[in-house]
């Protein structure tokens, strides 16, 4: 596996591979890598020639009081994980790089943003619709891979390339979770014991109500209200946020008729983690 840190150098290499008629697959990570980021470059082998997988912890979807300084890394782990998933060439520019001096272009997806968590971290999807707009220019992916777990980040993402014309195919891959059912997150790393315990509700509530809506209930008020009284059990996880929306335009909807995504948000502690659940009536 090749690691580059220089644009140019990625540039280079990228123009050779289309020389070739190489097809490339990007997954594009924050790094500190788990099975949930392997599992998107694994489906990447199998469909494109070159799997690129970025590394890169993005200041710009981070806000001021959030966790960017003390986000997990550790680039040995990520490129053992990355040659032992497949990975081709791992792409870790520094910020610097991404973002020199005088930088001051950004990618606005309207509307979609605004919902979820876009609520609560007000300019998060802008800084992710910037990254990756850099990474599509600078890696020229075919098909770009992202991880269900994200669903809001799925969508906007879908709707920037369909807004901009991108010739790119997008790809959501199913959410990965530990063995007791948490979503696997590099943030789970900050859980103590106590939390990384209380942490499994999220998964339990959600697989709650996917259960209550294949039984019949329609009502989405009535399905959220067991989710977060399941929740509220817990004294260390706080509920940012429970909603069931359309899966495509992630507005609110009061009936689950067909189907319909339960996302959530919460504090377990000081960790902010997501979940989602696709919910078929
Ligand atoms: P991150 O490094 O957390 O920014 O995530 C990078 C990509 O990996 C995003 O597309 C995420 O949705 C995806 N991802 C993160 N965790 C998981 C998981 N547990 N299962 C599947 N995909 C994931």
């Amino acid at each position: 596996m090749k690691l580059i840190d220089s644009i140019p150098r990625m540039s280079t290499l990228v123009k050779m591979l289309k020389k070739e008629g190489k097809s490339i697959g990007l997954v594009p990570t924050m790094g500190y890598l788990h099975e949930g980021h392997i599992s998107m470059a694994r489906a990447a082998k199998k469909h494109t020639d070159v799997v690129v997988l970025s590394v890169f912890v993005n200041p710009l979807q981070f806000g001021p009081n959030e966790d960017y300084k003390r986000y997990p890394r550790d680039i040995k782990h990520d490129e053992e994980l990355a040659t032992s998933g497949g990975v081709d060439i791992m792409f870790c520019p520094s910020a610097e790089e991404m973002y020199p001096d005088g930088y001051v272009t950004h990618v606005t997806v309207d509307s979609l943003t605004n919902l979820l968590c876009g609520a609560s971290r007000p300019g998060h999807f802008q800084g992710v619709t910037t990254v990756v707009n850099k990474l599509f220019n600078i890696v020229k992916p075919n098909v770009g891979y992202f991880g269900q777990k994200d669903a809001q980040q799925v969508a906007v993402i879908r709707k920037m390339v369909r807004d901009l014309n991108m010739d790119i195919e997008i790809k959501a891959m199913p959410i990965i979770r530990e063995r007791d059912g948490l979503a696997m997150s590099s943030r789970n790393v900050y859980l103590s014991e106590p939390e990384r315990k209380e942490a499994l509700v999220l998964h339990q509530a959600l697989e709650k109500a996917a259960a209550l809506a294949k039984l019949g209930e329609r009502d989405a008020k009535r399905i959220v209200r067991v989710a977060k009284d399941l929740i509220a059990q817990k004294s260390l996880v706080r509920i940012d946020y429970i909603s069931i929306v359309d899966t495509k335009d992630l507005r609110d909807v009061s009936v689950v008729s067909e189907e319909a995504l339960i996302a959530l948000a919460a504090f377990v502690g000081k960790t902010r983690l997501i979940d989602n659940i696709i919910i078929k009536a």
